[in-house]
């Protein structure tokens, strides 16, 4: 489970998140929407410690983060470990250029966590093959499409087992006709009960996937609920506009 409380972010004297509290229970499918610098990515990175709170607590499977009075992380390798338990995925498919495909997927297997090369890569075959990319092991990225690369970056997050993952857009950079073959990917491991926190513009797929809905609005939680209250219901004002200038 993934439990946010009073996460309060700043760059310098702009105040982007104002006390966001969020809870993601075991199997739970958050979705987060909201309009362009809301602070959508902020938060994601904050969960991950890619950036470090100004203040607020977040516990991750039951382990509170340790954090400075100025917000910075007290235990680098508290946040080490953390980070391989929680998978993120970003906008721009982020593999390693110059690696092939299965060699992306067993770096952090092998060389962080330490599994014997063998099973790393009995394991990343069969997470490409999941991802519908088996054929593809020894390719490099820049030889991919967008969407196969995403695939493979979905394939990689889940090679350190992560108890929960990170979506950040994951659809926003591809082509559209692209997009349907990651979200299948994604659907599927929602299906499987995977905690997830997502990210996304895709209002339809969000209100299929996701279990609870978060909105975001200047870096406070405007509204949440489930997707059948946010999004045929919604009380805000801003989430009216919000959803109709989406769809
Ligand atoms: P989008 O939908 O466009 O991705 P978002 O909701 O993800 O938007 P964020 O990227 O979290 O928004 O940004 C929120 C605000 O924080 C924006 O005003 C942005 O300019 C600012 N911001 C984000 N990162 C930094 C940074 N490293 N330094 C300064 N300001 C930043
Ligand atoms: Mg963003």
């Amino acid at each position: 489970a993934i439990r946010v409380t009073d996460l309060h972010k700043s760059f310098g004297s702009v105040e982007v998140l104002k006390g966001v509290s969020l809870t993601a229970n075991k199997g739970d499918v958050v979705a987060i929407i909201g309009g362009s610098g809301s602070g959508k990515s902020t938060m994601l990175r904050c969960i991950n410690f890619l950036e470090t709170p100004s203040s607020g607590q977040i516990v991750i499977g039951g382990e509170e983060i340790a954090m400075r009075a100025d917000g910075t992380a007290a235990n680098r390798r508290q946040i080490e470990r953390i980070r391989t338990r929680l998978a993120m995925v970003f906008q721009q498919f982020n593999l390693w250029t110059h690696r092939t495909l299965l060699e992306n997927i067993i770096e952090v297997p092998v060389h962080v966590l330490k599994t014997p090369r063998a099973e790393a890569v009995t394991r990343a075959r069969e997470l490409l093959a999941r991802v519908g990319m088996a054929e593809k092991e020894d390719a490099f990225p820049a030889f991919l499409s967008g969407g196969q690369q995403q695939r493979a970056a979905i394939a990689r997050a889940l090679a350190v087992d992560p108890s929960a993952m990170l979506f950040d857009e994951p659809t926003s950079a591809l082509d559209p006709e692209l997009v349907g073959e990651v979200l299948t990917v994604i659907r599927d491991l929602a299906a499987e009960g995977r905690t997830m926190l997502l990210v996304t513009h895709e209002m339809k797929f969000a209100r299929e996937v996701a279990n609870h809905v978060v909105y975001l609005f200047k870096g406070r939680i405007e509204e949440q609920g489930p997707p059948a209250e946010v999004f045929e219901n919604p009380k805000s004002e801003r989430l009216k506009q919000f959803l109709s200038s989406v769809s």
